[in-house]
């Protein structure tokens, strides 16, 4: 709870106890009782080994109650240690590991329990005070996993193992020499997978190898009822799996065109970088309605979570389609090679995400470009995909405040208690990832263009990645190094290039690589195919007509607990100058009950007419009709060929031979 809140909600007769509270230096003049001392700083991490091997053992069989109990025995020298609960997770890019969620902390040294109290000013470092003739502490504790549906990563069927949650370790070190023996208990039956190696197993306990702590918290672990290890690989020397564990079992077949079409990934991305940094890979893949989604990256794994039907309705995934090939991607982009402000000797030292659009921008157009190659996405799909980006931003005037860099403070700025925005278009939100995939398909056209045709951004994948082929020895980067690898694949002001672009306030849409790749962003009343096969629970967006999306309203939607629910609504659109809000409920189009079939049926009719759409809506109690002045039409964005032009965006969404 905020301080202010507190102090402003309670009555005069708390006055006196908010002065208190809320002078923080109020010790040099206050009559009261004064403040204990401060503990001593939680100190940096040094360079050092840790002394001895932390045993951690994770109990995973109460998956029903959401909750996994934890044992930890750290070898010790008596006086004070300071315990890290990790903070700042990478792949997230922000101190987002919930510590609330850690309760029932127990400490014991020979047989007797011990205090702790925990940092005044860091909420994830514990001060324990040992007794003299301690050779180890015992610590007990729960991780509670979130209860709530599709929230968790935990169900009854599924779990999903991220050690960061489930362990701490002391302060003072670099992660990666502090030694852990990791023990898992699993539930009766369940199977795993994990980038871990094991080092026995007795029925449901399964040891592993002892790991470093960077490498331990990079290998998460699934486990499940369902589950089935696919074989992806591109020979002995190249192996990769995908580890799918899903509700049922049946939602674990995978035709012979899907299984294709990622045994194709693995294929082109080796020719893409032409190396790889893992002795193998695990895609941890959940296809699950009762977990939630997930896409985390690791080094020789990655968490993986869609929709139960990934693979029974093929169809119904486009827009998704991408997550695998971003996340693999990753192993290369963000684990091996790293933006040198991104990595950090611990888990509790902050961040710092300016280079994000390089870590997550280019991870994501090299991801949507792997879509296409292997043949997940088709060509038409990918282009749809590029002008549905395009198109987004033509519609979000944040860009006339913000530049794209500060977007990469997003994931810091999010963790701070925030909601998802609710004016995302004028807020910006993670505009890193889909700015940067037009951003680097300009870049890739322009190289080509430059070179006439002899080199493209590939040449820049394998001269960046392609380096120290095997090892996973993170090795980073700065903005300068990447400018100087640019110029070496080809000559130009990269600098500039990207100063422009990604670090001043820039309002035109960078379109210029859909011009370069021989194409022309159109918007018409076709919609794509793939968007008519659309997950259902997905919202219908409406942004480039109407300026909303709204959830619920289709044939077979069911609607969930909130038909009508306006999810996004554009800043500065027709429906935002009408008055609508996000979170606001439609019920009614034009004297109709609201269906998505008739909205569109409306926004078509309007086109031919001068009378404004009649929407009826609900705020809570409260009824609204809105009049919205819109003749347009549905507006769906499309790539349209410029003929005359190089059909350069085509030859790079095409497989390379
Ligand atoms: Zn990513």
């Amino acid at each position: 709870m905020p301080r202010r809140f507190f102090c402003n909600y309670f009555s005069a007769a708390a006055i006196a106890f908010c002065l208190v509270l809320t002078s923080t230096s109020y010790a040099q003049n206050a009559t009261g009782p004064q403040p204990a001392p401060l503990p001593p700083p939680v100190p940096a991490p040094v360079d050092q080994p840790y002394p001895g091997t932390i045993s951690l053992s994770v109990d995973l069989t109460n998956v029903n109650g959401r909750v996994l109990n934890v044992r930890e025995t750290i070898p010790i020298k008596s006086g004070e240690i300071i315990l890290l609960y990790p903070e700042w997770l990478p792949g997230t890019h922000s101190p987002s590991n919930p510590v609330l969620n850690l309760a029932g902390l127990v400490i014991m040294a020979n047989g007797k329990r011990i205090p702790w109290v925990r940092d005044r000013v860091n909420m994830w470092a514990f001060h324990v005070d040992v007794p003299k003739g301690t050779s180890a502490i015992e610590l007990a504790f729960q991780y509670l996993a979130p209860v709530k549906p599709q929230q968790g990563r935990i169900s009854t069927e599924i779990a999903d193992l991220t050690w960061n949650s489930v362990l701490l370790y002391p302060a003072g070190y670099f992660a990666r020499r502090i030694q852990f023996s990791p023990e898992l208990k699993l539930p009766d039956g369940w199977k795993f997978a994990t980038a871990l190696d094991v080092k026995s197993q007795k029925g449901d306990v399964v040891q592993f190898k002892d790991v470093p702590l960077n490498t331990l918290i990079d290998s998460p672990l699934y486990a499940g009822i369902n589950y089935k290890r696919v074989d992806i690989s591109t020979g002995p020397d190249n192996p990769v799996y995908l580890d799918l564990f899903a509700d049922k079992p049946e939602q674990l077949e995978i035709t012979p065109e899907e299984l294709q079409y990622h045994k194709n990934l693995v294929i082109q991305a080796q020719k893409l970088f032409n190396s790889h940094h893992y002795d193998h890979y695990d895609f941890l893949f959940s296809l699950s309605d009762t977990v939630g989604g997930k896409g985390l990256e690791h080094h020789q794994s990655s968490e993986d979570g869609t929709r139960a039907n990934y693979f029974t309705d093929w169809a119904a995934g486009i827009p998704g389609r991408a997550l695998l090939p971003h996340e693999y991607v990753h192993s290369w982009n963000g684990k091996f090679r790293r933006p040198a402000d991104l990595w950090t000797p611990n888990f509790n030292v902050p961040m710092q995400n300016d280079l994000l659009w390089v870590y997550e921008g280019l991870t994501d157009y090299y991801g949507n470009v792997l879509a296409a190659r292997s043949g997940m996405r088709t060509l038409e799909q990918a282009r749809d995909v590029i002008a549905q980006i395009a198109a987004s931003f033509e519609i979000s005037p944040g860009r006339t405040w913000r530049s794209l860099v500060d977007t990469t403070n997003q994931p810091i700025i999010s963790s701070h208690g925030a909601a998802p925005e609710n004016w995302a278009t004028w807020q910006r939100s993670y505009d890193y990832y889909p700015e940067s995939d037009l951003i680097w398909l300009e870049a890739d056209t322009k190289i080509r263009e430059l070179s006439n045709g002899q080199k493209s951004l590939d040449d820049f994948a394998k001269l960046f990645f392609g380096i120290d082929n095997g090892s996973y020895m993170t090795v980073t980067y700065t903005f300068e190094d990447l400018v100087k690898a640019l110029n070496t694949v080809q000559p130009y002001d990269w600098a500039e290039f990207f100063r422009t672009r990604v670090y001043q306030v820039e309002p035109q849409v960078p379109e210029n690589g859909i011009s370069g790749g021989g194409y022309r962003l159109v918007y018409n009343d076709i919609e794509p195919d793939w968007m008519k096969h659309m997950d259902k629970s997905r919202p219908t967006s409406f942004a480039t007509s109407l300026g909303f999306s709204v959830r619920g309203g289709g044939e077979d939607s069911g609607d969930g607990d909130q038909p009508g629910s306006v999810t996004e609504v554009r800043w500065d659109g027709p429906a935002f100058k009408a008055g609508m809000t996000p979170e606001m409920r439609l019920q009614g189009v034009n004297d109709q009950a609201f269906s998505v079939a008739n909205l569109r049926e409306a926004i078509v009719a309007a086109e031919r007419t001068t009378a404004a759409i009649k929407l009826l809506l609900k705020r809570d109690k409260e009824f609204i009709t809105l009049t919205v002045d819109y003749h347009d039409g549905l507006r769906y964005p499309h790539l349209e060929r410029v003929e005359s032009t190089p059909d350069r965006l085509d030859a790079i969404l095409a497989p390379v031979k």
